[in-house]
């Protein structure tokens, strides 16, 4: 069950389109002056050295934020992350990656708060210490739990200033995360049911996967479904070939933000001709089967001259790490 470490997959282009996503979103909190919470329910280390062996071992932000770097022309959700990292690198040269807590906080005001649960002991106490030490996070602020995330998550809702962004980003090695991430999301809209549910999916050769997303699709409320593959999948039916974000109660502003975005991360991130990216939206009262106000978007890097294969000069895909990621 702790064989997951996120260091061997820090940067990678799951990360790129999560942490974009997230950082967005949290501006959208923070266009109004009432405070808020971010509840992480999976948090991980918090910050990851690019430059150490398990990066180094894995390879995947070469296939990541590093064709990001000096990418021409990044629209303005890509920038947005994009400045968020140099904030951690401020020498210019990336070797340290925020985490989804890091980020985070990084975008939160003062009376702002954030939740965080960690399951693995080392990852929970290295998690405490960049929080503490490195980012100088009050315990009012930022309190770390190292327990469950999807049975801390029930306690915390709904939220005392009602208003929040959840984050839940499992490993998915645990096959019973997909049926977690389920009924943790159904519990807690029943709790709290304004509340942004932001979900990270692998976009794997795995029924439970697909089965995740259908039934995501199905909750009779606002979301947002962005996802973007950027390989084919495998012959032998492991790996991951793309990512998703799912966005319950999604601020209006990020589908256009994510439209303009995802047909130059399909390009820049593209690993072959299998590239693509899809955008659904469903509103409240609709069915995103039937209803025109849901929109699907997929697009081929191969449809448009536009769309070209990734610089070269890459470093090639190296060894998997021990997971999906
Ligand atoms: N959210 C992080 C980010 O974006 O930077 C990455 C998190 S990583 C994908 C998933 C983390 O969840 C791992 O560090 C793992 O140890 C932890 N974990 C696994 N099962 C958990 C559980 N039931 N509750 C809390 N944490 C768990």
């Amino acid at each position: 069950m702790f064989s997951y470490r996120h260091a061997f997959h820090a940067g990678n282009h799951a990360d790129v389109l999560k942490h974009a996503i997230l950082v967005q979103t949290l501006d959208y909190f923070n266009r109004k002056d009432s405070p808020y919470w971010v509840i992480d329910t999976h948090a991980g280390a918090g910050l990851y050295a690019l430059d150490g062996d398990w990066a180094g071992q894995s390879g995947e932000v070469t296939e990541g934020l590093d064709r990001l770097l000096g990418a021409p022309q990044p629209p303005a959700l890509v920038e947005r992350y994009l400045r968020a990292i140099q904030d951690f690198n401020p020498d210019g040269v990336a070797n340290v990656y925020p985490g989804s807590p890091c980020l985070a906080l990084h975008a939160m005001r003062p009376d702002d708060r954030l939740r965080l649960f960690e399951l693995h002991p080392t990852e929970g106490q290295v998690l405490e210490d960049t929080l503490r030490q490195r980012m100088h996070a009050s315990r009012r602020q930022v309190a770390v739990a190292r327990e469950d995330g999807f049975a801390g998550l029930k306690r915390l809702l709904p939220p005392p200033p009602r208003r929040g962004l959840i984050l839940i980003d499992p490993s998915y090695e645990n096959k019973q995360d997909y049926r977690h991430v389920l009924q943790a999301v159904k519990d807690g809209l029943q709790r709290f049911a304004q509340g942004c549910f932001v979900i990270w999916y692998p976009l794997v050769q795995r029924i439970q996967a697909h089965e995740l997303v259908r039934s995501l699709e199905r909750l009779p409320v606002d979301w947002l479904n962005a996802s973007l593959t950027v390989c084919k999948p495998s012959a032998d039916g492991l790996g991951m070939h793309g990512s998703g974000m799912f966005i319950v109660n999604p601020p209006w502003t990020l589908e256009a933000e994510l439209r303009a975005a995802l047909p130059w991360l399909q390009t820049t991130l593209a690993q072959d001709d299998q590239a693509r990216f899809s955008l659904l939206t469903r509103a409240a009262g609709t069915r995103p089967d039937k209803d025109a106000a849901a929109i699907a978007q997929t697009r081929k890097p191969d449809e448009s001259g536009r769309h070209e294969r990734p610089p070269a000069g890459r470093a090639p895909r190296q060894k998997r790490s021990p997971s999906r990621r």
